[in-house]
């Protein structure tokens, strides 16, 4: 796919005076625009004027650059990880539940759902995420299993923010009408509030941007571990399939406009981080909790656009 030119031009290339560029860029822009995810309000205060990037190469090379070592709440960036457990345990069965289309549609809305009789477009819109926690609930201990695989990518423990999970269970009507929907529907095989427990307390996974871009390096690397000599945490075929899933349905309605000027599969969280992956290259975390109208943050996806046309990553 790369040419031996950009091979040897992107080994020699030393990422850290690159991302101290990008952060120098947009440090000024902070606190301008976009606003903090008031509708869970333990997300509501946190400091808007905050910003990290973090890469790591397949190689295990590692740059970072602001607030990169600063833990938050990565919300819906744990649906990589949720999805990624259910497919290692399920396989295709997994799609009798859950389409693969984009939706189109904000996060977690509801009209499409009903018209679709409870099945979920995809599993990155929160009505698929919940579908892919009933599935790891029935197979067992979801939280310990979920916090197993984050220790081991990572590297050291890793833990829910209980503030933050308890703050959506008090205020999460959207998500409680999802489920309950889905439920109405049979397609919910546990009870909706254990269901959501779980749902909550991987959107409430506090990491950094370090942390997160080692995390998903198995997700550059074919499957493989980020750290060599350990087990494959997904097959190739799911690792694609997981890039693919990210391209489409990782950023919801801004999947297109996304693809369009960045270029590269990336999956946000309402907590304001964004994963991106350069397929067979690095993964790189960015974090600004400020978000835009698609609930997307407006300075992490800066930072992605600046990084790309600096670099000339793409997978296109
Ligand atoms: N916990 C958030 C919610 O359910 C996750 C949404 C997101 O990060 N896009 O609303």
């Amino acid at each position: 796919m790369h040419t031996a030119h950009g091979e040897t031009a992107l080994a020699t290339m030393n990422f850290q005076p690159l991302l101290d560029e990008i952060n120098d860029e947009i440090r000024p822009l902070l606190g301008q625009r976009g606003t903090v995810a008031s509708y869970i309000p333990a997300l509501a205060r946190v400091p808007a004027a905050q910003f990290g990037i973090a890469l790591r190469t397949c190689q295990g090379e590692e740059a970072q650059a602001g607030d990169a070592a600063t833990p938050f709440s990565i919300q819906s960036v744990s649906k990589l990880f949720t999805l990624t457990l259910a497919m290692r345990h399920m396989g295709d069965t997994l799609w009798e539940r859950i389409g693969r289309e984009p939706s189109g549609n904000p996060f977690n809305s509801l009209v499409q759902l009903e018209s679709e009789h409870g099945q979920p477009r995809n599993p990155f819109i929160n009505a698929g995420a919940i579908a892919v926690a009933d599935r790891l609930l029935s197979r067992g201990d979801a939280k310990a299993e979920l916090l197993a695989l984050m220790e081991s990518l990572c590297g050291e423990p890793v833990a829910f923010d209980a503030e933050v999970a308890a703050s959506e269970a008090a205020t999460g009507y959207r998500n409680y009408a999802l489920a309950n929907f889905m439920k109405s529907f049979g397609k919910l095989d546990n009870d909706v509030q254990a269901v959501l427990d779980m749902y909550f307390h991987q959107c409430a996974l506090r990491m950094s941007c370090v942390q997160l871009a080692r995390a998903a390096g198995f997700l550059c690397r074919d499957g493989a571990h980020p750290r060599r000599g350990e087990a494959a945490i997904t097959t190739e075929r799911h690792a694609r399939r997981i890039n693919a899933l990210m391209l489409t349905c990782g950023t919801y309605d801004a999947a297109g406009d996304v693809a369009f000027s960045i270029g590269l599969p990336c999956k946000s969280g309402v907590g304001g981080g964004i994963v991106a992956v350069v397929p067979d290259r690095l993964t790189l975390c960015v974090w600004s909790p400020a978000l835009d109208a698609t609930g997307n943050s407006l300075l992490g996806m800066k930072a992605l656009e600046l990084f790309v046309a600096k670099t000339g990553l793409s997978i296109f």
